[in-house]
């Protein structure tokens, strides 16, 4: 990974943005600017020096994995660290203002920080600059992502065998995840999703104790993380012979999530590949029953910039890697998902889940 060239990018934009140094401290962030995995570390940006502060424990983690900045290896928390490294040295570094990452400190954390500065120093809440350079993702990136995708799309076969009336939906989600583990999933990105019944209706309905009826839609929304990257993907299946209309329902869906897809191209707002979905259940008169934005960028962090949602401006650009995840989910009868991950060409996309669309009845 380019950790050099992410650093040196983050350097010479923070003139623009009127500071003198970025305080890093989002895990997330970390790993993408400086390839640290551990769980306590501060990164200190300046136009001229990265400085990376952790403790301890992890002396010999941050010199196997940190590139590109100095380790100081602190007997203090890493954020209260870099505020007595700035007290120390920031008048020769001429810094005067310095901007932390706001939705990642805690209130505690940041007025602990303000004390420990000297006088001529102030925080300012920066712009989610990480994050944004983030959301294009380079070419190792992305064949990171590729084999999370996978991976986890591996997961649902294991999932069509497991289900069957009676079973709890906790026993999918342990197959699957036990399956993920041996597989060489890191972890799983996010608590594993089965909603059986009337349960599908609940778009974060996490895999309960329930057991999975005679007759009804299970949606399966799971994902893994592998060397560091995150995978995400949604398949809906039927239990029993579905009705006409639970096809309708699921045709439609299908269609939203396809429109979505065909919508995805370099260039185009997020509002507008939204909206594609959207108007697709629209004419199906299920738009009142998809409650939620149409995706959401992955990478690092299995939510993270761009949403894909109406309000939004921002342009997809090439190497973003979104999902489109339209559902209809409807309160007492039941619910419909189907979640891909696609990277954003200057063409079009590229699908990168591999699993089927069509309907599988159980
Ligand atoms: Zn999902
Ligand atoms: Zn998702």
């Amino acid at each position: 990974m380019d950790y050099h060239g992410r650093q040196t990018r983050l350097q010479g934009s923070l003139a623009s943005h009127r500071l003198d140094g970025l305080l890093v401290t989002h895990l997330p962030n970390l790993r993408y600017l400086c390839g640290f995995t551990g769980s306590a570390g501060a990164l200190l940006i300046t136009e001229h020096k990265s400085i990376f502060f952790t403790d301890g424990r992890y002396t010999e983690q941050a010199r196997n994995e940190v590139q590109g900045a100095r380790v100081i290896i602190a007997r203090k928390a890493p954020l209260a660290a870099a505020g007595e490294w700035l007290a120390r040295n920031a008048r020769k570094l001429r810094l005067k203002t310095l901007g932390i990452e706001a939705e990642h400190l805690t209130v505690a954390e940041r007025s602990r920080l303000a004390k420990s500065l000297s006088a001529g120093v102030r925080l300012r809440e920066a712009p989610p600059l990480v994050e944004q350079a983030r959301m294009v993702k380079d070419a190792e990136e992305i064949e990171s992502l590729r084999a999370a995708v996978l991976l986890g799309s591996s997961l649902f076969e294991v999932a069509i065998r497991t289900i069957r009336p009676g079973v709890k939906e906790v026993e999918v989600a342990a197959e699957m995840e036990y399956a993920a583990r041996l597989a060489g999933a890191e972890a799983m990105s996010f608590e594993t999703i089965i909603a059986s019944g009337p349960r599908s209706a609940l778009p974060h309905g996490r895999a309960s104790q329930a057991r999975i009826p005679a007759q009804g839609f299970v949606v399966c929304d799971f994902g893994v993380i592998l060397a560091s990257y995150c995978s995400d993907m949604t398949r809906t299946v039927h239990v029993g012979q579905p009705s006409t209309e639970a096809r309708r329902i699921y045709q439609a869906v299908r269609d939203a999530q396809e429109a979505g897809v065909a919508a995805v191209s370099a260039g185009v707002s997020v509002g507008k590949v939204d909206a594609a979905s959207r108007n697709l259940l629209r004419k199906n008169g299920l738009a009142k029953y998809f409650t939620h934005s149409t995706g959401h960028g992955v990478g690092l962090e299995v939510h993270e910039q761009p949403r894909i949602a109406a309000a939004q401006k921002d342009s997809l650009g090439p190497g973003t890697v979104i999902t489109i995840e339209p559902g209809v989910y409807i309160p007492g009868t039941g619910g419909v998902r189907i979640e891909d991950m696609v990277v954003v060409t200057e063409v079009g996309c590229e699908v990168l889940t591999p699993t089927s669309k069509e309907l599988i009845v159980i």
